[in-house]
């Protein structure tokens, strides 16, 4: 099939959710794709922050051809080898002591919104309210949508689910001032993703820290797009110095396989006994074994060490377009997720670059969104900002 072939076929028969570019990839490689019509891209989107190793990463090729070749899915009434090693790997590597898994980020988020209600419900404690922050994405499911501080994420999907509000990102005052006798947690993108790659000020996820132990109530971090070594720290949580009690995962956890994940602490985790949540697919064999791969392959590689050196020659390299073009407001970014924002839409933008070759994406309206696979070289960022060079001297 061509690239018309498929476009028309989506069109007539799946539900228009989705604004799509016009382009059906067929086969891709580290951070290359091919298109239906056997045209290449440079692929600065890594399907939203999942394909982390870069497509097709052989590690990840090779655990879930091994596995779908010897068990599938069996369901949670049985015990899962992969399940239980991708918890470990998870729990050794992080603040957590036990993990719930699912299969995706909406899904991680609902887990810890139902774990910190029902954590202050076994103690008797009437705490449900959850406080996040404007410009959030925490996914698009009931609860997870009445998280997001986003109201065009909201609108016409009324009544939402109750107790949840929105405060200013990067305002601990705000915080403090919302939290009440009902609070239950503090819900937060260590950096904001769909918002529009909006860095945590010095010492903001401190005080929050602080601000939850002082009130009893817990910390929850959403890692499901900056998790996982895309800052640079296989949890973005480990740049500033604070621990969660509940942290979600998703997106690039399994290699580009769908899969989710919400990690607690002991004591928090405890809430949970056999009945009070579950999922048939979560944790099925084979998302936890390219899970395994995925994680093993992130944190032996040197895929971090890579991903913060070409993430500050990325950033360098923007800043040098920042200097050319006087649209160009700011750059910023933590390793390998980086913002462009500028003082002009950057929708034709992207586009344009598209019709180049090049795959970036932009997000809050203003913002280039650059996030490639966390294996790409110096070579691969020059290649981009040549393209995008070209494109932004037409602006
Ligand atoms: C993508 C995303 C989600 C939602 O994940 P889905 O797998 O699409 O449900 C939640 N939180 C953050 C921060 C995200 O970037």
């Amino acid at each position: 099939m061509t690239n018309r072939e498929i476009m028309d076929l989506t069109e007539r028969y799946v539900a228009s959710t989705y604004r799509r570019f016009p382009v059906a990839f067929v086969r891709g490689r580290g951070a290359r794709l091919w298109d239906a019509d056997g045209r290449e891209y440079l692929d600065f989107v890594s399907g939203l922050a999942v394909c982390n190793l870069g497509h097709c990463h052989p590690a990840v090729v090779d655990a879930i051809r091994e596995q779908a070749a010897t068990l599938i899915h069996t369901s949670n009434l049985y015990h899962i080898a992969p399940q239980a090693e991708l918890a470990r790997l998870l729990c050794e590597n992080s603040f957590a002591d036990r993990v719930f898994f699912c299969n995706s980020g909406a899904e991680a988020n609902e887990a810890a919104i139902k774990l910190a209600r029902k954590y202050f419900s076994s103690r008797g404690e009437n705490r449900f309210q959850i406080i996040s922050m404007e410009r959030s994405f925490h996914g698009r499911t009931m609860a997870a949508m009445a998280a997001t501080g986003q109201e065009k994420i909201r609108e016409g999907f009324e009544p939402l689910l109750e107790r949840f509000v929105y405060v200013p990102f990067n305002d601990v005052a705000a915080v403090r001032e919302a939290i009440c006798g009902e609070t239950a947690a503090v819900l937060v993108e260590p950096i904001q993703g769909e918002g529009g790659v909006n860095l945590p000020e010095p010492g903001y996820l401190k005080e929050l820290r602080a601000l939850c132990d002082e009130a009893g109530i817990l910390l929850i971090l959403d890692e499901v797009q900056v998790g996982l070594g895309r800052t640079g720290t296989l949890f973005a949580y480990e740049n500033y110095d604070v621990k969660p009690d509940i942290m979600t995962l998703a997106k690039a956890l399994a290699g580009g396989v769908a899969i989710g994940a919400m990690l607690a602490t002991a004591e928090v985790a405890e809430a949970f006994s056999p009945g009070s949540h579950a999922s048939t697919f979560g944790g099925n064999f084979l998302a936890t074994a390219a899970g395994i791969a995925a994680l093993r392959t992130t944190v032996e590689d040197g895929v971090l060490d890579n991903c913060r050196s070409v993430g500050s020659y990325l950033v360098e390299r923007l800043n040098g377009l920042k200097g050319k073009y006087p649209f160009v407001k700011e750059v910023r970014g933590r390793g390998l997720i980086v913002g462009m924002d500028l003082a002009i839409p950057g929708a034709e933008i992207v586009n344009r670059c598209f019709e180049k070759g090049l795959l970036i994406n932009c997000t809050g309206e203003t913002v280039l969104r650059f996030l490639p696979p966390l294996i790409i070289t110096e070579a691969d960022v020059d290649e981009m900002v040549t393209l995008l060079d070209g494109v932004l001297a037409g602006c």
